[in-house]
């Protein structure tokens, strides 16, 4: 699916007046901003809160002159219940007439006008750490692309802890980028990775839904091995779980080989045979993940069916089963109530009708501001107490009695005023057609306001916005390891040789696929859609972009020295999903080396490092080549280099080796890996004891 460039929404400027906090001083300030009037009246809060200036109070309510009630960040409006007779018909479902399919299940017929809104896939940024998130669904489903390091992969018995984060990939819409892509790759999401660097996706769902996601790795299910062809009709087994649920699953770092257990998804060039999608498919062609994105119905009710039998009697219908299964022939009349539901309130709750209906000609949206009624108390200690109850300010020690006093009759006053809910805005709107979709916020995502392009490869979010926005990698967290992005100021011309990565399965980890504890029912299939994710080699990527690709990932050994832990996971080995039929006879990248080696070490030749197998540094035959000199083409390790005193030493000693032409530079292609056999044998770091609260991780003990 094609992720959308910056939205335009029509916008109103909002004038509030700010009160200074010196007594009798009456030159105020005006706060004045551009906002979408979708803008709800929490993010408007939020805004205030962290731009007020420190000499001014920040509005408790705000209201507008003969128009509105006062609302505030905790103001809700109330969608009025309503029901509706629907008919059992035999033909089509129609929503709209209110006729009901016999065989219709009502919950997919009443959640029908949300079904027709497809998902929207943005990329958000991470004000905490200046990387990229992709964001599915709005404000909800997040999936954020961890760098990590590459476990050993000494064989079938060693199983490793989950290892850190090392900083999460920047993510590039493909579609800023069309013109220089190859087609296939034009739309979705770029992101650069180095050859044989491992990698882990960190899931994230705080709304109202569950999501059900298949991971594919070059079209292939990395939790089944089920093979996805461009007819989409998997070649899989359909009675088992082929897929993640989130929350639930709080990431996947690899393809499902046996119960409870993960190889690490490594990048590797596509065209080497090592990729998990060469393995079991026998081609190469596609690369990336693909990420088939399923959301469920919302988790709240839409609402109450009964019918009245021919005594009267009022017989309540189940929701997840059809007109027929529960004894209705057609022509009969079911009743449907809608829920009571609430949505917040926005800027459009400050509009009379009439402007409501040309938004355009509002001009300047002047708002009135109450605040906290004891804000010119003189003392400001009592003030202070009396504000307790909003900003949680312990009371001091040193208050005398009397001053004790005071504060607690004015803090039990302010409590009145904490407890005060404005008055909802009287409507005389006809209620909405479609309760089920009350629900749906329609906040911009948090960071974003309308002068910036969310999708801005260079975007920062401002720094007012950084405190309120939690981190996201909050367990698993390491060393970020990246440079800064520089992007070139002219495009070059249309890049040739454009090749994607695919994944490739790397050392073992302990990983379990949970099962799916929902009803399969709950599912909304109609809104499938599926994201791409194209990787690219930091050289093409940087060919596309002219944006130089973050540095290299750390060895495991600097990883062990660093003292960067591991992460234990607390879960359920048996019930857990993906069996390992197909990916457990996928070869690891080490036992695709031994044999790549072996074969190789008789006929030594130089050749495009991107095709052919691993390399043996010929100067330590500790670690695999992951630099070339250029333009000789003589391949060393990265260690050995920078031990032989820098570059120049290196290009030195190649010119003494017989080199006929003159070296000039030595360029990085690859992730540091050692040779077969001479990867480490104990990873001696601490252990993080992990257990799942509520779909997200909390540690438990080091
Ligand atoms: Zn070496
Ligand atoms: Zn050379």
């Amino acid at each position: 699916m094609q992720l959308p460039l910056a939205p335009s929404e029509p916008t109103v400027k909002v004038s509030i007046p700010l009160r200074s906090k010196i007594p009798y001083d009456y030159d105020n300030l005006e706060w004045i901003m551009d906002l979408p009037f979708d803008t709800t009246i929490s993010s408007l809060f939020l805004m205030l809160s962290t731009s007020v200036p420190e000499s001014h109070f920040s509005p408790y309510h705000i209201s507008r002159y003969n128009v509105s009630q006062p609302l505030n960040n905790e103001s809700k409006i109330p969608i009025p219940q309503q029901i509706h007779n629907l008919t059992v018909v035999s033909g089509p479902s129609s929503f709209s007439s209110h006729l009901i399919n016999i065989s219709h299940p009502f919950i997919s017929f009443l959640h029908t006008p949300l079904s027709s809104n497809p998902v929207v896939a943005t990329l958000i940024p991470n004000p905490t750490c200046s990387d990229t998130i992709l964001l599915c669904f709005d404000n909800d489903l997040t999936l954020t692309f961890h760098r990590t390091v590459r476990m050993p992969d000494n064989g079938d018995d060693q199983i490793h802890d989950l290892p850190a984060s090392c900083g999460a990939f920047r993510l590039w819409n493909a579609t800023e980028w069309a013109e220089r892509l190859p087609a296939g790759m034009q739309e979705g999401v770029l992101m650069p990775m180095w050859r044989r660097e491992a990698m882990w996706i960190a899931f994230s769902a705080d709304g109202e839904r569950s999501y059900k996601l298949r991971v594919m790795v070059g079209g292939v299910n990395a939790v089944s091995g089920g093979v996805v062809t461009d007819g989409e009709n998997e070649q899989g087994k359909q009675d088992q779980q082929d897929y993640v649920v989130v929350p639930g699953q709080p990431w996947i770092d690899g393809i499902a080989v046996e119960p409870g257990v993960v190889r690490q998804f490594v990048a590797m060039p596509l065209g080497s045979g090592y990729t998990v999608e060469g393995q079991v498919t026998g081609k190469e062609k596609k690369g990336g993940f693909q990420i088939e994105i399923i959301p469920s119905y919302p988790h709240a009710s839409p609402g109450t069916v009964w019918v009245v039998g021919t005594d009267g009697e009022r017989k309540e219908l189940e929701l997840e089963k059809t007109p027929e299964e529960q004894g209705c022939k057609e022509g009969d009349v079911v009743y449907w109530q809608t829920p009571l539901t609430f949505r917040e309130a926005n800027l459009r709750d400050f509009l009379t009708e009439e402007e409501a209906e040309s938004e355009a000609e509002v001009g300047v949206l002047k708002l009135e501001a109450e605040y906290d009624p004891r804000s010119f108390e003189p003392s400001s200690r009592i003030r202070r107490r009396a504000r307790h109850y909003f900003c949680d300010i312990e009371p001091e020690e040193d208050d005398t009695e009397m001053e004790a006093e005071q504060a607690m009759e004015l803090e039990e006053d302010s409590f009145l005023v904490g407890n005060y809910s404005p008055p909802f805005r009287a409507t005389s709107e006809e209620p909405s057609e479609c309760p089920a979709q009350s629900g749906l916020s329609n906040a911009p995502p948090v960071g974003f306001s309308p002068n910036m392009t969310p999708v801005s490869p260079v975007y920062e979010a401002p720094e007012e916005f950084q405190q309120v926005i939690h981190d996201r990698r909050q367990y698993r967290q390491g060393p970020v390891k990246a440079q800064p992005a520089a992007a070139l100021s002219a495009k070059p011309a249309k890049p040739a040789n454009i090749k994607a990565l695919g994944l490739a399965a790397g050392g073992k980890l302990h990983q379990v696929i949970n099962p799916d504890p929902h009803p399969p029912y709950i599912w909304d299939n109609a809104r499938k859609c599926t994201v791409n994710i194209h990787i690219l080699s930091p050289e093409n990527f940087e060919e596309v972009t002219g944006i130089v690709a973050p540095g290299c990932p750390i060895t495991m050994e600097e990883y062990v020295r660093a003292g960067i832990p591991v992460y234990e996971m607390a879960e359920e080995v048996v019930g857990g999903v993906g069996t390992g039929e197909v990916l457990g006879q996928v070869k690891s990248v080490g036992s695709m080396d031994k044999v790549m080696l072996n074969r190789d070490d008789a006929a030594q030749g130089l050749a495009d490092e991107d095709t052919a197998g691993p390399r043996r540094c010929r100067r330590c035959e500790e670690r695999l080549c992951d630099s070339v000199v250029r333009p000789c083409n003589h391949q060393f390790c990265w260690e050995c280099i920078t031990k032989e005193k820098g570059e120049e030493e290196v290009l030195r000693r190649c010119l003494q080796e017989g080199c006929r032409v003159v070296p000039i530079r030595v360029a990085r292609f690859a992730a540091p890996m050692n040779v077969p056999g001479k990867e480490m044998k104990e990873v001696n770091v601490p252990v993080v004891k992990l257990t799942l609260n509520g779909g997200k991780p909390m540690a438990v003990a080091v």
